[in-house]
């Protein structure tokens, strides 16, 4: 049976994938999508808009995940005797950076079975991590953007108790993460793709893979915006995107958007630069909101940020055309291959948890005195839950009675214990 690796270049999971299958003396034929648009073109063919993408055959394995990947090949009659070797282990250590809070999403990270999954590192999902792991649940936080939270964006936080002076939101959160790291939680930058809550054992997709986890803590704050604009729903996966380290590879020599003044509006935008033909950022206000890191971008002859300009509409009729921006009074529409939006708001970002997790109407996860929601081992705190006032504190006392509800869960005890030794 014919194996195809799609890859990009730079895709830490690319490599990992062609190690182990040249570690199991499997042969394959690989598909760079950034240096070959035919290949590119290939996967836009099929639906497909991410990478790695391994065919076997003509079955289409999205992502990587080793053992599901070793069982497939296994029960296709192909996998040989062999085991992955080191070199394997070695293409995801080269960039693994020992001295930050957030770890590689390597291998190792997604393989376990873990306690708790929090999702969302700021006050409530770091303050969760530091009482879940020091109750020895193995522990995972992913965040999107761990520097575009509510508390990371604030300057200076004065009334946190035992923080004597000001410290900015960001150095406090580092703190906490910090915390929870010694304790053990490990802390991963990633976009969740999808989720499946019910059942004993759930599961979150990511780009880099899928992690399993007896429970959840849904943390994500509430930063989100209200609504879409019309069509971007309609062409979300394909061409509308809102993360570029997953599809920036597909617009490789193409014109593309970037709309949002943020940190990660303006990360993405530097990502976006390598690999786009021209991108254009549309900031809404009159200026970068002062966590963006935008310096990077000027000077890049391919690179135009148009200031004080708002996303209308995302257009087009089976593929998409274009996106239709206001600039005070004048409306025109802006001819592209693709757009990703960073815009925020002040709505919980719950929406990708569909409707199985219940929510009041503005969005906000409907919880019980522990942080219990409707469907058993999810939990849901700090700003995303309708609290009575948004204080970092009160954020962070939800992470702590989330994290051990989640343990009383994970472990059937008969009640919620803390851990004071
Ligand atoms: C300008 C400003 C000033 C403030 N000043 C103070 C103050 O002085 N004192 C005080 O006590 N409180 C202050 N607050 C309020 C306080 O910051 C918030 O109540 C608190 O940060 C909420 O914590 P949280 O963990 O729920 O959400 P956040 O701090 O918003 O953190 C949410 C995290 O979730 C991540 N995330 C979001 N969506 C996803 C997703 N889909 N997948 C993965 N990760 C995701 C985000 O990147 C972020 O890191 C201020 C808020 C603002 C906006």
């Amino acid at each position: 049976m014919e194996i195809v690796v799609y890859s990009s270049t730079g895709c830490e999971y690319c490599k990992k994938i062609k190690g182990d299958l040249a570690n199991w003396g499997l042969a394959f034929e690989e598909r760079n999508v950034t240096e070959n648009e035919a290949f590119f073109e290939d996967l836009h063919a099929k639906g497909i808009y991410s990478v790695p993408v391994t065919f076997l055959g003509e079955t289409p394995i999205i992502g990587y995940r080793p053992n599901a990947m070793k069982k497939k090949l296994d029960e296709l009659g192909l996998l040989q005797a062999k085991e992955p070797g080191p070199e394997a282990a070695l293409a995801l250590s080269e960039e693994t950076e020992a001295e930050s809070v957030f770890t590689p999403l390597s291998a190792d990270v997604l393989e376990p079975l873990y306690d708790l999954v929090v999702i969302g590192g700021g006050p409530a999902g770091s303050s969760a991590a530091v009482y879940a792991a020091r109750s020895r649940l193995k522990t995972l936080v992913i965040d999107k953007s761990p520097t575009a939270g509510a508390l990371a964006l604030t300057h200076k936080i004065a009334n946190y108790p035992g923080v004597l002076g000001e410290v900015s939101g960001l150095e406090l959160l580092t703190l906490m993460r910090r915390q929870a790291s010694q304790f053990g939680a490990t802390f991963v930058r990633s976009n969740i793709m999808s989720l499946h809550m019910t059942g004993e054992v759930k599961t979150v997709t990511l780009p880099e893979g899928t992690v399993r986890t007896k429970s959840v803590f849904v943390a994500v704050g509430s930063r989100g915006r209200a609504t879409k604009v019309p069509g971007e729903e309609r062409f979300e996966g394909r061409g509308v995107s809102y993360c570029a380290t997953c599809d920036a590879a597909f617009f490789q020599d193409r014109t593309v958007a970037v709309v949002g003044d943020n940190a990660e509006a303006a990360e993405d935008a530097i990502q976006l630069a390598r690999f786009a033909r021209e991108v254009h950022v549309f900031v809404p206000g009159k200026e970068w909101s002062q966590d963006a890191e935008f310096h990077p971008l000027e000077g890049l002859s391919h690179v135009h940020v148009h200031k004080g300009t708002v996303l209308k509409e995302v257009t087009g009729v089976d593929r998409l055309r274009g996106i239709v921006v206001r600039t005070t009074d004048k409306e025109r529409e802006v001819l592209l291959d693709g757009v990703f939006i960073y815009l925020s708001g002040n709505r919980p970002g719950t929406d990708f948890l569909g409707d199985v997790i219940a929510k009041d109407d503005a969005g906000f996860v409907l919880v019980d005195e522990y942080l219990r929601t409707n469907v058993a081992g999810v939990f849901a705190g700090g700003d995303a839950r309708r609290t009575p006032v948004k204080q970092a504190v009160v954020a962070a006392a939800d992470g702590a009675i989330a994290a051990m509800a989640a343990d009383k869960y994970v472990n059937n005890r008969t009640r919620v214990v803390a851990q004071y030794s």
